[in-house]
């Protein structure tokens, strides 16, 4: 996408802060379990978890279009902003249904915020012009909304929701709704249209590549709580507890006893990093940091279950060297046939210990 900066002021984004912010909804529904959490300007802060974990609520706090447990506080720049209606909190939303007006063109789609502000005409055309640049929908100006497809749709949405200026830019699962194709299209479309902008942004979704691509640091949610708090490395490769490593990526799970600073399992004896005393341990191992090599003299071996071949990577499930099978993800160019021993050779830092419970 061209990026086209003349009027798009660059880095006005505001820093948000949310202090212990729990929801209990009329029913007695506790979406929210008390949470704070600081935001900075400019940063794309993702909200991510499986559906029903708080999520779209902790969004709409920060919109103003739920009011946090008693207690709670929402600010921005500073400022409290907690019982400030949603049309003066300038904030622009995006959403997976496009609330678009269907029967206005595009370009008075893009121009109502701006309209309803007062801002003068010329210089209204002047900005959904650029919007319309920006996000790649020129030559659909006039055409209506219902004559556009999901993917030019949510384009519009977007233009529509950074045409005011928001200080905070609001967006709930805006891609599900498109095609894999598409959305992984626009997905990193919108990732330099974020950086570009340099407002706050956060963002909802249960999809962790969306997480992983647009996010500075990803928050991780599981019934309405934090599980951790970290840039998508951090979540990556030191999730804090179980649940985490499980949800972020595929993961082996291993349960076991530990001596002299090695994983005692069925299939040998695998060694740690660092200093470990406790009698046994609960160990991530991601897929791909396994390496099978030659049966003979390895510290680890098992015997090959299956073989699939994904096209950049084949997926390889190994028994007998863990409690359970281990999911090796192995380079294309590996030979490997199930029946066969081999051996596995993973590094001491790419074995993570967990806490217990999950
Ligand atoms: P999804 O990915 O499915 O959109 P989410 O993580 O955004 O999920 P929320 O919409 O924040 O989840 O909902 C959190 C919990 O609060 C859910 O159990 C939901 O059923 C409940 N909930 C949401 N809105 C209300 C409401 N108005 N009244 C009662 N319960 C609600």
């Amino acid at each position: 996408m061209t990026i086209v900066m003349g009027h798009i002021v660059k880095g006005h984004g505001a820093s948000v802060r949310i202090e212990t912010c729990g929801k209990t909804f009329a029913d007695g529904t506790r979406a929210l379990e008390p949470a704070s959490l600081d935001i900075a300007r400019g940063e794309t802060l993702v909200l991510l978890g499986p559906s029903g974990c708080g999520k779209t609520t902790m969004l709409r706090i920060i919109a103003g279009l739920e009011l946090p447990d008693p207690g709670g506080k929402v600010l921005f720049d500073g400022k409290d902003m907690t019982s400030v209606p949603i049309e003066r909190r300038n904030v622009g939303m995006v959403f997976q249904s496009y609330a678009l007006f269907p029967n206005m063109s595009v370009a008075d789609n893009i121009g109502y915020g701006l309209k309803i502000s007062g801002v003068p005409k010329a210089e209204r055309a002047a900005r959904v012009a650029e919007l319309v640049a920006l996000t790649n929908i020129t030559g659909l100006e006039n055409r209506r909304v219902d004559q556009l497809s999901g993917g030019q749709r949510q384009r519009v949405a977007l233009a529509r929701a950074v045409a005011i200026r928001p200080g905070i830019l609001l967006l709930d699962e805006p891609l599900t709704a498109l095609d894999a194709a598409l959305r992984e299209r626009l997905r990193s479309e919108l990732n330099r249209l974020l950086r570009a902008l340099g407002i706050t942004t956060i963002y909802v979704t249960h999809d962790q590549a969306e997480a992983m691509e647009l996010g500075d640091r990803i928050v991780v949610m599981r019934k309405g709580a934090i599980a951790q708090i970290g840039s998508p490395r951090e979540i990556y490769f030191t999730p804090q507890n179980r649940f985490v490593a499980e949800f972020i990526g595929a993961a082996n799970i291993i349960e076991a006893p530990l001596e002299g600073g090695h994983l005692v399992l069925p299939g040998g004896r695998q060694p740690l990093g660092g200093d470990q005393s406790q009698p046994a341990a609960i160990a991530m191992i991601r897929p791909e940091t396994i390496g099978i090599v030659e049966f003979a003299g390895a510290p680890l071996s098992g015997t090959i279950e299956s073989v699939i071949f994904i096209g950049d990577r084949q997926r390889v499930v190994v028994s007998g060297a863990s409690d359970k099978p281990l999911i090796v993800d192995a380079p294309n160019t590996v030979q490997a046939r199930p029946g066969e021993r081999v051996g596995l050779l993973i590094a001491p830092d790419a074995v993570r210990l967990l806490p217990p419970g999950d």
